[in-house]
């Protein structure tokens, strides 16, 4: 019958919607996210626009952890993703790569001045908020890498997992500079 019919189609939109999110964010989780990486890397060569990558990691995560247990860290995990919807464009998309390492793809204008610009302003932003659960609060600080590639004719994949790994380099340069900065490899 049509209730159940309408019940159906409500329960397969609930798991689809749970198994594309990131439980603990509510943001793309890493394997949606890609997917949608891989169609804006499509249209980006389609339309021969450039295509960046930001990865995001929090600072010693470790030792809020082990100051204030794994709850609180969970919160500010939470907390940071909306820091981060909150500073970065709309139509930016956000995922949680794992761990306390985030992604996002910039979907509108995009030059690497920009882009570096749009970094500073999201690890600024995370820098002065206060992540507080009811009887603590916190502040931490985040590194971020970020990667610009021109619409290449290369594969598709290949594309894709250089954009990822060189993003992934430059934040590991950000951290071996001192960590609380923006890194890319230009
Ligand atoms: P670095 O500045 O080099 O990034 O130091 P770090 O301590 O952040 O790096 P490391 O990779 O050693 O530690 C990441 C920590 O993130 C370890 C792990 O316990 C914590 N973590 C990962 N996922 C979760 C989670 O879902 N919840 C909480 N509370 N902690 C998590
Ligand atoms: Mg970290």
């Amino acid at each position: 019958n049509m209730a159940n019919m309408t019940e159906q189609v409500l329960m397969f939109e609930e798991m689809k919607k749970l198994a594309s999110t990131d439980s603990l964010t509510g943001i793309h989780n890493r394997r949606n996210f890609i997917t949608l990486a891989r169609e804006e890397l499509e249209k980006s060569e389609r339309y021969d626009r450039p295509l960046s990558f930001i990865i995001l990691d929090i600072d010693r995560f470790k030792n809020i952890n082990d100051t204030y247990g794994h709850q609180s860290g969970d919160l500010v995990l939470a907390q940071l993703a909306n820091t981060v919807i909150e500073n970065k464009r709309a139509e930016d998309l956000f995922g949680r790569y794992g761990g306390d390492e985030f992604i996002i793809l910039p979907r509108g204008e995009i030059s690497k001045e920009g882009m570096q610009l749009h970094c500073e302003r999201i690890r600024n932003a995370i820098e002065g908020f206060e992540f507080c659960s009811e009887d603590v609060c916190v502040r931490i600080t985040v590194s971020l890498g970020f990667h610009l590639m021109e619409a290449g004719s290369g594969d598709t994949e290949a594309m894709l997992s250089d954009l990822i790994h060189k993003a992934d380099q430059a934040l590991y340069r950000a951290k071996e500079r001192g960590r609380n900065r923006t890194e890319s490899l230009f």
